[in-house]
Parts: C-alpha cells; sequence; structure tokens
C-alpha cells in the first residue's frame, strides 16, 4: 500500500498533462508545424514523421522515467516528514516524558495494618490493577543489579546517547527480511524504558522512529541513573510483576536492596523474555541464561573471577509465593469496605468518576493505613463459623441457610472489624450485607429517632411519665388503635426509662407525635450519619412514600430500613457523649511520595449534647441489667453494657445494637429474602462476639458528663423527688435540666453519691438467660396497616410499672428500689 500509493498519482500526472505539453514543445521547436493542432501531429501523423519521431519519444520516455523517479523521491520524502511530524506532535503531546521523576504509571496500592504491640503499621495486603508494580529508589539497588541488567541487555549504555546504531540498523534490517530471531530488538534500555512507559511494542518502522525521538529525549533530559532507575522499576517480570522490588518479593521473598550477585543475575536473565526465563517454572532456562549475565559481567570488568566462580556455583533459593507478596485472591468483607470507602472518597475529595477513581486506587501506588484490628476481626470471624449460633430454620424454604452481618467500631469511627455475610465468601466485592444492605431496623431505631432527639430537647426526662396507650390513626379512612405491643394490653403512665428496658411500642411513637417525624428525621439524617432514609419517592403505583411517619420514626418500619454500620455509628454516640464520626475504614491514604493523598477528619460532628448522651447510656444500660431488660442476653462479664434490641414484624429481622467502653457494634439476623424466623438471636451472637474480643481487655467504665447527676425522682410524677415524695426511685438527669415533683411540695433532694467498689446492685446478673429469643419482646409493626403478632415473653404479666433500678456498672452500686408507683 505505501509504495503503490504514490507511483499510482505519479503516473497518473505524467501521462495526462506533463507528457501532453512536453511533446507540444518539442513540436513547437522543431517548427515543423505552425502550432498545429497537437492532436493530429502526435496521433495521425505518426507514420509520416517515421524516425524523427521514434527519437523523440525515446527521449521523452527517458525523461518521464527521470520526472517519476525525482518526483516519488520529493513526494516520499514528504510524505516520511509528513509522518515524522505527526509522530512528533503525538510524542511532545505525551505527558508521560514530562517528567521521569513523577512517573504516572500503574503502581500497587499496599493496606497496612497497626500492630497493637510494637505500635507499628505492618503490610497487611496489595492490591494492583493489571500491573504489580512497587518503586524503590536507585539507591536502594545493588550495583550488581544495575551492572547485570546493563551487560546483558545495552552493554553500551553509559556510552550511547540513547540508541545503539549499530544496533538499531540491525533491528531495521530484521522487520523488512527476517535476519535474527524474533525477539532481537535492537533496543537500549533507554529504548526499552520507552516501551514500558507507552506500552508501544515497536515492530514497525514508523512506531521504531517514535521509539527512537523518544529516546533521544529521555537522553537530553535526563541522567543515566535515572533512566536506569525508572528501566528497572518497570520492566516487567512474569507473573503480571513490574519492576524489580516486586520480583525480588515474590521470587526470593526479599527486599531489592537485599539481592545476591546471582539473584540479581537471575532477574535480568528475564528481561529478554520473561516467562521463558522465569526461575520459579523453568529454573533450567534461567540458570543457562543467568551465567550468561555472569559471564558478561565477568567479561565487561563489573565482577570478579572469584565472584563469578562463587555466583556460577550458588543454588537459586526461588520462593516465588503469592503470601510473600501480600496477595489474596478473595478479599476479606473489610477489604472489599476498604476498596468503596476509598474509591468513594477520591471521587468526593477529587470529582473524580467512579471509573476513573477505581483505576487510581488499584494502580495508584497508594499505601493505605487502615483501621483493621487483627483479633478483633479474627474473634467476629471465628464467632460466625460457630453453627449453633446460626441454627435458624426458614420456614418457606427448609435449607435456606440464614443470614447475618456485623459491624464493630470503635468510639473514632474507626471501623475495626466487619462480616458482610456467612459462609465462604468466593468473590471480590461480593453483596456486604453489613454495609450495602439496608434492613428494617426494628425497635433500635426507638433510642436514636425518639429518645434521644427528645432528651435533647428537654421534652423528657430519664423518668418522664408517658401514656402507653395506643393513639387512634385513621387507614383507609377508618379508625383504629395503633400501634400493638410486645405484651398484651397497655400499662398506662410508664417511666422513659421502663419504656426503653421493655421496649414498649406506644411510647416512643407518642413521643416522635410530640417531637414531630420531620424533627427526628432530620435528627437521624443530620447528626446520626443515616443515610438509607427515605425523605420522598414515588413507588410503583406512583404513590409518594417516605420515611418521615410514625410508624418508621416510631417504630423502625422503614422504606428500606438501616445498615448494620450506620447503626453502629449511630448508637457510638451513646459511648463517647454524644460526638458522631463518620465510620471509616481508614485513617489515611497517601501516594508512594508519602504525600497525603486522603485523610480521615479527626472532628466529630457534636450530634447531642455531652449529657444528652450520657443519660441515654445510663437508659441503654438498663435494658442490659433491667429486670425485664430485652437485651439481657448480651451481658458476657461485668463489663458494662448499653444497648438495644431490635425485632421486626413477623421476625423477620433480628437486632442488636450496643456498646462496651470499649466498642461499639451491631448484629443482625434475618434471611437474605425477608421471611419469618424461629429460633436464632443477634443479641446471642453479639454477645459471643464481644466475649472473645474482650477477653484481655480490662473492666471500665463509659465517660461521665461532669452535667449529668444521679437523683431520685418522685414515681408518681416521674418529676425529681422531693424531701415529702412518698415513692422513689433513681435516675440520671442533665444537670440544666431538674424538673421537681410538684405534686408534693418540699426541698429538691441532693444528688445521690454513688459508693464505689460496693456490691453490684441486685439485679445486675452477669448469667444470660437460656432462652434468647423471648427475651427480645419487641414486635413492631413495619407499617401503619401491619398487625403486630406478639412473640412476647413471660414478662408481660407484670402489672406494675415498676422501675428496674439502673446500674452503670459494677464499680457503681446503690441500692434498687423496686417501689409500686400506683
Ligand atoms: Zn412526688
Amino acid at each position: 500500500m505505501r509504495n503503490e500509493r504514490p507511483r499510482w498519482q505519479v503516473g497518473k500526472f505524467t501521462r495526462s498533462r506533463r507528457s501532453d505539453s512536453y511533446s507540444l514543445n518539442k513540436f513547437a521547436k522543431n517548427g515543423s508545424t505552425d502550432n498545429g493542432v497537437p492532436i493530429s501531429i502526435y496521433s495521425k501523423n505518426g507514420a509520416k514523421t517515421g524516425k524523427r519521431k521514434r527519437k523523440n519519444t525515446v527521449l521523452a520516455n527517458i525523461g518521464r522515467v527521470l520526472l517519476s523517479v525525482m518526483l516519488i523521491g520529493i513526494i516520499t520524502a514528504c510524505l516520511v516528514v509528513g509522518a515524522f511530524a505527526v509522530y512528533v506532535f503525538g510524542f511532545v503531546d505525551d505527558k508521560i516524558y514530562e517528567d521521569l521523576n513523577q512517573l504516572k504509571l500503574d503502581f500497587t496500592t499496599t493496606v497496612y495494618v497497626l500492630n497493637k504491640e510494637t505500635n507499628q503499621y505492618e503490610e497487611y495486603q496489595r492490591l494492583h490493577g493489571q500491573d504489580n508494580r512497587i518503586w524503590v529508589d536507585f539507591d536502594q539497588m545493588p550495583q550488581h543489579l544495575k551492572d547485570a541488567f546493563v551487560a546483558v541487555e545495552d552493554k553500551r549504555f553509559y556510552e550511547h546517547t540513547g540508541v545503539d546504531w549499530k544496533r538499531t540498523l540491525g533491528a531495521f534490517a530484521n522487520m523488512f527480511i527476517d535476519l535474527y530471531s524474533s525477539n532481537q530488538g535492537g533496543s537500549t534500555i533507554t529504548q526499552q524504558l520507552v516501551k514500558n512507559l507507552t506500552g508501544d511494542n515497536a515492530q514497525r518502522p514508523m512506531r521504531k522512529i517514535r521509539e527512537i525521538m523518544r529516546a533521544r529525549y529521555l537522553e537530553e533530559n535526563y541522567s543515566k541513573d535515572i533512566i536506569l532507575e525508572c528501566y528497572l522499576n518497570t520492566i516487567a517480570l512474569a507473573n503480571g510483576i513490574c519492576g524489580v522490588e516486586v520480583a525480588s518479593n515474590f521470587y526470593f521473598d526479599k527486599h531489592t536492596n537485599e539481592l545476591t550477585l546471582v539473584e540479581c543475575a537471575a532477574l535480568a536473565a528475564m528481561a529478554k523474555e520473561p516467562e521463558r526465563y522465569r526461575p520459579d517454572k523453568n529454573p533450567e532456562n534461567n540458570k543457562q541464561r543467568r551465567n550468561l549475565v555472569l559471564s558478561l559481567m565477568l567479561e565487561q570488568g563489573k565482577i570478579s573471577q572469584a565472584e563469578y566462580d562463587e555466583a556460577v556455583a550458588t543454588e537459586l533459593n526461588v520462593v516465588a509465593s503469592r503470601e510473600v507478596i501480600k496477595e489474596v485472591e478473595v478479599n476479606s468483607y473489610f477489604v472489599d469496605t476498604l476498596i468503596n470507602d476509598v474509591i468513594n472518597a477520591l471521587i468526593e475529595e477529587y470529582n473524580y468518576d467512579k471509573t476513573y477513581a477505581s483505576k487510581n486506587f488499584y494502580n495508584g501506588g497508594y499505601k493505605i493505613y487502615s483501621t483493621l484490628d487483627l483479633n478483633v476481626q479474627k474473634a467476629l470471624d471465628e464467632v460466625y463459623k460457630n453453627d449453633s449460633l446460626f441454627n435458624v430454620k426458614s420456614k418457606k424454604k427448609p435449607g435456606t441457610p440464614v443470614q447475618s452481618c456485623m459491624t464493630i467500631m470503635d468510639y473514632e469511627g474507626h471501623i475495626v472489624a466487619i462480616i458482610g455475610g456467612r459462609g465462604e465468601k468466593t468473590v471480590n466485592r461480593s453483596l456486604n450485607r453489613a454495609t450495602d444492605s439496608p434492613r428494617q431496623p426494628g425497635s433500635t431505631m426507638k433510642p436514636i429517632a425518639a429518645y434521644a432527639p427528645a432528651l435533647e430537647y428537654n421534652l423528657i426526662t430519664y423518668s418522664s411519665l408517658i401514656e402507653d396507650a395506643p393513639i387512634t390513626i385513621k387507614e383507609n379512612g377508618v379508625s383504629k388503635k395503633w400501634p400493638k405491643n410486645a405484651y398484651s394490653g397497655y400499662r398506662g403512665l410508664t417511666p422513659v426509662q421502663n419504656a426503653i428496658e421493655r421496649s414498649v411500642n406506644t411510647i416512643p411513637v407518642r413521643i416522635v407525635q410530640n417531637l414531630t417525624p420531620r424533627k427526628s428525621f432530620d435528627f437521624l439524617t443530620g447528626k446520626l450519619g443515616i443515610t438509607t432514609l427515605v425523605e420522598s419517592m414515588k413507588n410503583e403505583n406512583g404513590e409518594t412514600i417516605t420515611d418521615i411517619n410514625l410508624a418508621a420514626m416510631g417504630l423502625g418500619g422503614c422504606v428500606y430500613g438501616l445498615t448494620s454500620r450506620e447503626l453502629t455509628a449511630a448508637y457510638a454516640t451513646f459511648g463517647n457523649l454524644g460526638k458522631y464520626y463518620r465510620p471509616t475504614t481508614f485513617i489515611k491514604v497517601v501516594d508512594q511520595h508519602d504525600n497525603v493523598i486522603l485523610e480521615q477528619s479527626t472532628n466529630p460532628v457534636v450530634a447531642m449534647s455531652e449529657d444528652t448522651a450520657c443519660v441515654m447510656n445510663h437508659l441503654l444500660q438498663t435494658v442490659i441489667n433491667g429486670q425485664y431488660g430485652t437485651g439481657r442476653a448480651a451481658k458476657f462479664s461485668s463489663m458494662p453494657i448499653y444497648g438495644k434490641t431490635g425485632t421486626t414484624n413477623d421476625t423477620f429481622d433480628l437486632w442488636f445494637v450496643g456498646g462496651t467502653p470499649y466498642y461499639v457494634g451491631a448484629c443482625w439476623l434475618g434471611f437474605d429474602e425477608p421471611e419469618e424466623m424461629s429460633g436464632g438471636s443477634a443479641t446471642r451472637i453479639w454477645r459471643e462476639v464481644m466475649k472473645k474480643v474482650h477477653e484481655e481487655l480490662e473492666v471500665k467504665d463509659f465517660p461521665q458528663s461532669e452535667f449529668v447527676t444521679y437523683r431520685k425522682y418522685c414515681t408518681s410524677t416521674g418529676l425529681l423527688a422531693t424531701t415529702s415524695c412518698p415513692s422513689t426511685s433513681y435516675g440520671w438527669y442533665k444537670t440544666t435540666y431538674l424538673p421537681a415533683c410538684t405534686k408534693h411540695k418540699g426541698k429538691l433532694l441532693d444528688e445521690v453519691k454513688i459508693q464505689e467498689n460496693s456490691s453490684k446492685p441486685k439485679n445486675d446478673t452477669t448469667s444470660a438467660p437460656e432462652d434468647q429469643t423471648s427475651n427480645e419482646t419487641s414486635s413492631e409493626p413495619t407499617t401503619t396497616s401491619s398487625n403486630v403478632s406478639s412473640n412476647s415473653d413471660a414478662t408481660t404479666s407484670e402489672n406494675s410499672s415498676s422501675s428496674a433500678g439502673s446500674s452503670s456498672s459494677n464499680t457503681q452500686s446503690y441500692q434498687s428500689e423496686l417501689e409500686n408507683s400506683e
């Protein structure tokens, strides 16, 4: 094609115009005719002009050929120059060459985990795209390594200016005539670097020219050392490995700077044909070629005879293990979560689109300092392998395994462990129920959507008496009483504490009614980082649906629900005096030059005042310690715990969300396709995990707010007791809000001092009840139209609204009083 086109053009050109005019002039000069019509002279009078005409024709033909040759030359030259210009411009535009020191290449990303014993971050896992590459600086490369590559790949490297013309001419000839074997590229190290950088394997002349231009450019702008450094960091060394550092790790379980002479030679031996000379798969090939490398090094005076002899006699110790280079075929749920978190943060911070952010993640050469705690994760993984905890039967589809997930955080937003499902994980970035599957939160919604905001706005206190009675709602034009409780009937005026302990349904609904569902919604979305709630959307039938209503805010009957991760982060505020940290799996991401790319903010949102959070903490401790506590099964030692159970309508979902002074976690149990469960307890799973996690941890108390006080309240009014109140119980109050009993006039009682190190409160039981499910007594409708099927427990027959005295921890003690309030 290349030769045909100009020839065709020249021929056409000559014949149709130039040759004709040539003939005309010729005849004009000879004067044989008077400017006769050329056509007649040329064609019709041929016989008459005879010999002379033939001579002219010969001359004309010679001229034509000469002209043709000239024109071919000129046009070819133009084409070559033009093509060259295109390539040169293309090359100038190529940003890759602007700065070799800031190579925009694909580098492997590494995840680090803090070793708590040494307080050092250790390499945990590497993640990469197509190229697995870790940068190593020139001064960290042994001289033998540099010498070995130069000796075998480009012995005149330090003399030429990017191109070894002798070899290049040979290579050029090779493109047309098959002189050498196929891979004899004739490329210098500089040219090979160009190939590594561009992925442009110059097999065609034009590309070869561009490669030469680029190599010359590199030589003009960079030192030989930088070129060699970049070359050794970009060379492909089989197994998807790029560069000598990952190759040293993989083949020899070493860093580059630890390589011996024979190992250096073994790597240099691979440069020509990495697969063929792999020391792990083709040790004989490698041995032959590395001995050649060594002999070339000897010949070029880079090593002594003694060094040569020793290296040739040395056995190569090849490790070749994925484990060494921290590669994992299937990522853990934690690593999956981390990948998503970093990619999302890149999108948020740098406005990348998803594809670009993802490419950056795998190829950015990032160092990611993760929040993973290996001990906690190990405990979580072990418990999830204990089948006896997941012995739940599916009624509709027998044999379907029950699913579960759990997130564990510290109190600064760090996810220390996460599990997104049960069973063997077989694919990367598979469904992670802890982060991707919002489920109905049931009663776990009550503290965050009803009690905490109401406390925050001083609409209630620890002991406010609220009517346990249904409200009247209209459904399809018909009035009905709603909601039901897990126990039969209603108990009338009940203190907030008791309502939480027993997971009463009517009271949070009344609180949200008073607060307004909008305020609850705003509290959840604005202060507690919940993102899965629906403000307004159209369903399939075109109806507008929303979570801004009593059923969703009061009882957790949401459109979609919440995730384990969201609930964990929201509940963390009850264990750290009200600070909301956005849950994260990484602390910091830096690039390979240690520039900070992403950093987790250390500034929390003040979700609620610390006194509110502290009172909530005490209220939620009664769920575990109270006589009728629905979360009593969570208790695993004398470690103080706050928490809340959740059971949704027809027992489709079981939850336990709770925390110790060390960690907070949310455990969900249910079927992927929601259906009724019998047996199983999220509370028990939570307990088993936390028990393991806390084995070595000292019992301590939650941080206390100085603006919270322990007081007696009047059981008949729920207000703070005075000297004349006949019946009292204990509770926790904000020092700034102490509404005194108005029924029994008298002097407000002083703060109750908690005695340290005295005996435990009598209802603080350390043994967990055996029957798990029956202790999660709440069962709420998911919508206002639902019928509540109560799976209430034996405690429902108790009629008195007794106050199960709340304990804060075993280091605090008080005389628990159980008095009838009338
Ligand atoms: Zn009173």
